[in-house]
């Protein structure tokens, strides 16, 4: 079986140095099954982009799923599209698109894996849209022992099986919900003050079918406020009460200098979801490249006070942001999900690359983010020292699903150790 340099040495944007004792590209799930049988621990990687240690395999083995992707396969009542391990958003979603077909969310980019974006409990925007896990219906696990099982959502272990972290075992392929295709329009809106954006933010937020505001928490208010709409359940233009609807797309980070070329088409010009929902088009670098993020997830109803907390912070933090952005994502019942069974007002930060700065900037986050129980995203920069248990209410039930389909810790690393493992 394959061992290979064409893997993994660090995450996406090169401010993670992976370290992995062999890197592996199993081509069969027999040449998987005894990867797993050999290695000391394993651990697969995705895409890479995430943002802190939580694809990395240390001294045991990085595994890459890219030889086992096969194309995806549709369920004959069109409700279910079974995907791989290695299946990109990427390839997945024009796929659909040219089948009639859609997900209903998207992560502001389509470059990521399934499989590791539902494991760190990736979500786009929507006050009514959950994560992107929250669109699994089944898990096919390939557990240390090398014994391949389906979780279905009759298994009362299955709110343990997608947000996962990758601590179960590999996830060989994913069942998820679709629907038939529908098209959104993207409008973009200016000068609305912060004190505007706080007064009315659960409004706002709930204002179309996904919101993304964007800014840097200082100046007079955010950088620009993105509506994007299905047209199959409005035919009216989106308005925002005192804010001004430009015609030009923008980039998210278009104040630091970004060009609008990278971004899916704003405006108001209806396309089909695979063109609107993310932000960023797949041909090209998606946000800046050169960057560290990290989230921070408070329940909606504190999502106003905690921009307040933000604002008061924001000449100290801001010379660290490339840019800010809010959504609301719904709840979940994933136990690890960010936003399990709480709506949620997410706070998302794109840093400059700087590790030691951006994480004093993170602290600061925090700092002034802790009265509204914040959960951090799960793939980004956050500074918390130990065990998430306070964070995610869920974590020892997650704990003994972990330790049943995993006794021997093969899949843990020194992030999960730290943060998730109870012994
Ligand atoms: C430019 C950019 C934009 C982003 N935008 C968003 C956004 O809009 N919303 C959001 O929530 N996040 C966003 N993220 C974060 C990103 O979605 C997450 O970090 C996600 O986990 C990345 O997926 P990946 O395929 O790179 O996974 P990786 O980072 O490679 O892995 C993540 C975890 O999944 C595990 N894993 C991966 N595949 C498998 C498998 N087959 N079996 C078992 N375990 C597996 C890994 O071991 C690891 O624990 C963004 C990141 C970047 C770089």
């Amino acid at each position: 079986m394959a061992t290979t340099d064409a893997q993994l040495n660090t995450n996406w944007s090169g401010t993670i140095a992976y370290r992995a004792g062999r890197r592996v590209r199993p081509t069969s799930v027999e040449e998987l099954r005894s990867v797993l049988r050999e290695a000391p621990s394993v651990k697969v990687t995705g895409s890479g982009h995430s943002f802190n240690y939580v694809a990395d395999s240390e001294n045991g083995w990085q595994i890459d799923l890219s030889g086992l992707v096969e194309p995806p396969v549709v369920s004959a009542d069109h409700s279910t599209v079974e995907v791989s391990g290695g299946t990109t958003y990427g390839a997945l979603v024009p796929f659909l698109a040219q089948e009639g077909l859609a997900l209903a969310n998207l992560a502001s980019l389509p470059h990521i894996t399934v499989a590791g974006s539902v494991a760190t409990g990736t979500h786009g925007s929507g006050a009514r849209q959950p994560g992107l896990a929250a669109s699994v219906q089944a898990v096919q696990l390939m557990t240390a022992d090398g014994d391949l099982r389906w979780f279905d959502r009759s298994d009362p272990r299955f709110p343990a099986l997608v947000v996962s972290l990758g601590a179960l075992g590999v996830v060989t392929r994913l069942r998820l919900s679709i629907e038939p295709e529908f098209e959104v329009r993207q409008d973009t809106f200016v000068g609305l003050t912060w004190a505007q954006l706080t007064a009315e933010l659960g409004t706002i937020l709930e204002s179309a079918y996904s919101v993304s505001v964007f800014g840097r928490w200082v100046g007079p208010g955010p950088d620009h406020i993105v509506l994007k709409s299905r047209t199959d359940q409005r035919s009216d233009a989106p308005v925002l009460p005192g804010a001004e609807w430009i015609a030009d797309t923008k980039h998210p980070s278009w104040a630091s200098g970004e060009p609008s070329e990278k971004v899916t088409e704003q405006g108001g010009a209806p396309g089909l979801w695979s063109d609107r929902l993310p932000h960023f088009r797949m041909g090209f670098t998606p946000s800046s490249g050169e960057e560290i993020q990290s989230e921070f997830f408070v329940p909606a109803a504190h999502g106003a006070a905690a921009a307040e907390a933000l604002l008061q912070i924001g000449e100290r933090i801001a010379p660290m942001i490339i840019v800010s952005e809010i959504r609301a994502v719904a709840a979940d019942g994933q136990w690890l999900s960010p936003t399990y069974d709480r709506d949620s007002v997410v706070f998302h930060f794109t840093w400059r690359p700087d590790t030691a700065a951006t994480s004093e900037a993170a602290d600061l986050v925090q700092q002034a983010l802790a009265p509204f129980d914040p959960r951090p995203h799960w793939g980004k920069l956050f500074t918390y020292a130990g065990r998430l248990d306070a964070a995610y209410p869920r974590l020892d039930d997650f704990e003994a699903v972990r330790r049943e389909l995993d006794p021997s810790g093969a899949f843990l690393n020194d992030f999960l150790r730290r943060h998730v493992a109870s012994d």
